[in-house]
């Protein structure tokens, strides 16, 4: 494989020299790597399906803002040569509430993980869902905080250890996935880091749905999750991924004492509502018309 020796910017790959194809790297801002991620982390797979996603779309990077909070995952917005803003912590989806408000056209994906979009910034989630407004949203979900050294987050299993539950957590978990559904999100899906493929079909279907559309994507975190909870190392945590996931079509045909402690993936929730920035926009012009009519309220 050619090396890269240089940072490229967007529109080169830094392999024509070499006469090879760019693939996934053309999205990569190379001169950022080698990644802080920790060996075996299941952030970068879920970083790739999206890529592979896009990708598939052919969407236009300088059309696309990708948004990330605080935290291992928000990392991304460093690692890919898009228009990116790397955020404050739980704020990603106030971020880019304001950037899909202020140009529609855009394609705004928020990229956070679990602590950040569940925690600080749950009030954030649940109202972009409630708005229905266009934003994808992908949520790497690794149960704890990683960058701050392993506190438990709202998405910890109860019983799980953490350096803040050092007796085990007592907190029952939030399932995100519901969470968003009942506030209003009109795409809902599950995936994991072990069923990538899978995952990346239900990333770009999520950025192919009109309103707010919601990724949770199950990632591992071997150095302060999986050493704490005796999932020992990363292939031990995709192995618990594989046997522990149920896809939600198989799940239909299962006894419920089966899927006790099962967790459900692929699509979750699909319907249609009315789009927020296209609703922002018929007020608008309802407000232009009567201004121009002088019918204007005071
Ligand atoms: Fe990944 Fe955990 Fe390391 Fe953060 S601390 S990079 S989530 S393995």
């Amino acid at each position: 494989m050619p090396t890269l020796t240089r940072q490229v910017s967007r529109g080169e790959t830094g392999w024509e020299e070499t006469g090879g194809k760019p693939g996934l790297l053309g999205y990569l801002r190379t001169g950022m790597m080698p990644h802080l991620w920790c060996p075996g982390c299941g952030h970068g797979i879920i970083m790739g399906a999206f890529l592979r996603a896009f990708d598939r779309l052919g969407w236009d990077q300088d059309e696309t803002i990708i948004v990330s909070g605080i935290g291992c995952s928000s990392r991304v917005t460093g690692y890919l040569d898009f228009d990116t803003l790397h955020t404050t912590h739980g704020r990603a989806l106030a971020f880019a509430t304001g950037v899909k408000l202020a140009n529609p056209k855009l394609n705004v994906i928020v990229l956070a993980g679990d602590g950040d979009l569940a925690a600080i910034g749950g009030n954030h989630l649940i109202h972009a869902a409630r708005r229905n407004i266009n934003i994808t949203t992908i949520c790497f979900n690794n149960n704890i905080y990683g960058m701050t050294s392993g506190q438990f987050s709202p998405v910890s299993p109860t019983g799980s250890w953490a350096t803040t539950t050092p007796y085990g957590s007592i907190d029952r978990p939030f399932d995100l996935c519901e969470l968003v559904r009942a506030a209003g999100g009109t795409y809902v899906a599950r995936g994991t880091a072990y069923h990538v493929r899978s995952l990346t079909g239900l990333i770009e279907k999520a950025l192919k749905h009109k309103g707010f559309s919601f990724v949770e994507a199950l990632s591992q975190c071997p150095t302060y999750f999986g050493r704490r909870n005796q999932l020992h190392n990363a292939v031990d945590m995709l192995l618990w991924q594989k046997e522990h996931a149920v896809n939600v079509r198989a799940a239909t045909r299962m006894d419920p004492e089966d899927l006790r402690d099962k967790i459900l993936i692929g699509e979750l929730y699909r319907s249609e509502a009315p789009e927020y920035t296209e609703e922002y926009a018929r007020i608008r012009e309802q407000v232009r018309q009567k201004a121009r009519e002088g019918d204007l309220v005071q």
